[in-house]
């Protein structure tokens, strides 16, 4: 068929496409073709949703929840909500101050949407999560990426926020605890970020707090308008059942944030897809309001996983990695491998050639820190038990033993 008459969205044919969902596909790929991959790829915690919340799935379809919703979600969700940024956040919010969407990702994309035109700015700490700069263009907007390396702890800086705002700037995304280095802002710094809003009243912030109860070392979380009350009234707080109850696949995210924004929200997934999934409200309905205990232990597992891979990174010859305090996430330099050959004759030369090499020649499916605003490094998810992420730790690092080296000829 001839194609050159149609064309695609200039707006989506900027973008790319979900770098962690790329790299998840191929897993299924080398899978579904009978290789074995060590999969450390994916976002997503490797436990089952708990009992509870499943039989409130159950019982919700058994009960005739099946028909549309109220497009930003059930009141009884939105009261439960409500309650949670009360009661986890001290934010003071009521029901009609929240939406429930399908997913996180569709909280944010309807923020981004309800709000940018062509031109605008929004200001991208890197390392970033994939989709955000994606997002912002396919809004038609540009992303000011700010580079946060490791010697910020890869977190923002007042200094560096100002410099970055001018007055296109429409948005701040800020992501703690952070995919992908698993930085953790302290009430502080927050406080420091605040400040500098507080001087710039034409700014919008947007807080992912998807990964909030996945803290470790007794570290306590905060979100900006809880720090800075001040700004709530242009903050759009978000978060999901996600990853706090291993619900990935349900695809319920929420939000809060002021009025105006969160009806244009409303109003333009009331012209996309509507309410969340009924049956999947109901589970989160379950989640929010019942027992939490599943929180707690979670975090435990993922604090003993997060010590055993960062060590064993760390032995691996050419990574070196900081120890995260919170997510799921290692996010590891792999500087020291650049310019080395592997096994199979490769020359490294950025992060992806690693990330494609160790997938090739090692059969560990890792996303490359260029993908996130950030390189060379490579983004290693631990959310597997511990004797796949000690096989799959030794598989790294004897790809990384197996290397030569171009400058050094005796080796
Ligand atoms: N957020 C997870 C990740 O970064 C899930 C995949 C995605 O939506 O990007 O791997």
């Amino acid at each position: 068929m001839d194609t050159s008459a149609h064309r695609l969205n200039a707006n989506l044919a900027r973008a790319q496409p979900s770098a962690t969902y790329r790299m998840m596909d191929r897993v299924a790929a080398r899978r579904s073709s009978g290789a074995s991959v060590f999969s450390l790829s994916a976002g997503e915690p490797d436990f089952d949703t708990p009992e509870h919340i499943r039989e409130a799935a159950i019982e919700a379809i058994r009960a005739g929840h099946t028909r549309y919703t109220q497009v930003a979600g059930m009141r009884s969700l939105r009261e439960a909500v409500a309650e949670k940024f009360q009661r986890e956040n001290g934010l003071d919010v009521g029901w009609q101050d929240t939406i429930v969407c399908s997913g996180g990702k569709q909280v944010i994309y309807n923020a981004l949407a309800a709000t940018l035109d062509e031109g605008d700015e929004v200001i991208v700490p890197a390392p970033y999560w994939v989709s955000y700069p994606e997002m912002v263009a396919l809004c038609g907007a540009r992303a000011v990426v700010v580079p946060c390396g490791i010697e910020g702890r890869f977190k923002l800086t007042p200094q560096a926020l100002c410099k970055a705002i001018g007055p296109r700037t429409r948005w701040l995304i800020l992501n703690s605890p952070s995919n992908p280095s698993g930085a953790v802002y302290t009430r502080d710094e927050l406080a420091a970020l605040a400040d500098v809003l507080l001087a710039h009243p034409h700014v919008l912030v947007l807080s992912d707090d998807i990964y909030e109860h996945l803290i470790f070392d007794g570290a306590a979380f905060f979100t900006i308008a809880q720090v800075e009350p001040r700004l709530a009234c242009r903050t759009l707080t978000m978060n999901g059942v996600s990853k706090a109850y291993a619900m990935t696949g349900w695809r319920i995210g929420y939000g809060t944030g002021p009025r105006w924004l969160l009806d244009a929200m409303e109003k333009l997934q009331g012209q996309q897809t509507s309410g969340a999934s009924s049956i999947s409200q109901h589970a989160a309905l379950a989640a929010l309001s019942g027992p939490q205990d599943f929180i707690g232990k979670t975090r435990e597992v993922f604090e003993h996983r997060r010590s055993l891979v960062v060590d064993a990174l760390n032995a691996a010859p050419g990574l070196q990695c900081e120890i995260p305090g919170g997510a799921f996430y290692a996010f590891a330099s792999c500087m020291g491998l650049i310019g080395k050959i592997t096994a199979a004759g490769t020359v490294l030369k950025t992060d992806e050639d690693v990330a494609r090499a160790l997938l090739d020649e090692a059969s560990v499916a890792v996303v490359q820190g260029s993908a996130f605003g950030l390189a060379p490094y490579i983004r290693i998810a631990y959310a597997l038990d511990d004797d796949t992420l000690v096989e799959a730790c030794h598989a790294i690092q004897g790809f990384c033993r197996s290397l030569s080296d171009p400058n050094n000829v005796d080796a």
